[in-house]
């Protein structure tokens, strides 16, 4: 079997830059306050890998990471502030992301994702300006139940 050509990602500035290689795991838009709010976004569009087919490649001292609970750190690059990955660092999150894994924001990869997302999370905390008529399911947290 051949090795899949890695997925680039960078920040703005270019000082981090990180590869994937795929298959990523899943492709999902995320509403809830928590990623609003360090994205400064409407909603982030995450996927992920296992942490062996995630691979920093350049910006290891740019790159920082924020402990936004005993469970969780996000990285951004400490120069051009872009929030590009997330990770758990200790099993017990109520909503279990995977401690194995790296979760890389959709947006921030240089390169086509080998996957289109298939759902919304978190569709309960959607800011209520936005209207998102794509025909994708919209769960509530990361359960499988669907509220629309
Ligand atoms: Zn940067
Ligand atoms: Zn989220």
């Amino acid at each position: 079997m051949s090795e899949a050509t890695p997925i680039r990602g960078s920040c703005l500035c270019g000082g981090v830059t990180f590869e994937l290689v795929p298959p990523t795991d899943f492709v999902a838009h995320c509403h809830c306050k928590s990623c609003r709010l360090s994205h400064g976004a409407a909603f982030v569009t995450w996927t992920g890998v296992p942490m062996a087919r995630f691979r920093l490649t350049a910006g290891e001292t740019l790159l920082k990471w924020y402990a936004s609970s005993a469970w969780i750190e996000w990285g951004f690059c400490s120069v051009c502030g872009s929030s590009m990955l997330y990770r758990a660092v200790a099993e017990g999150h109520p909503e279990a992301p995977k401690v194995d894994r790296m979760y890389v924001t959709a947006a921030s990869l240089v390169d086509p994702l080998d996957k289109p997302p298939l759902v919304h999370v978190s569709w309960e905390e959607h800011l209520p300006w936005l209207s998102i008529p794509d025909g994708l399911p919209k769960h509530r947290g990361k359960t499988a139940e669907r509220i629309e």
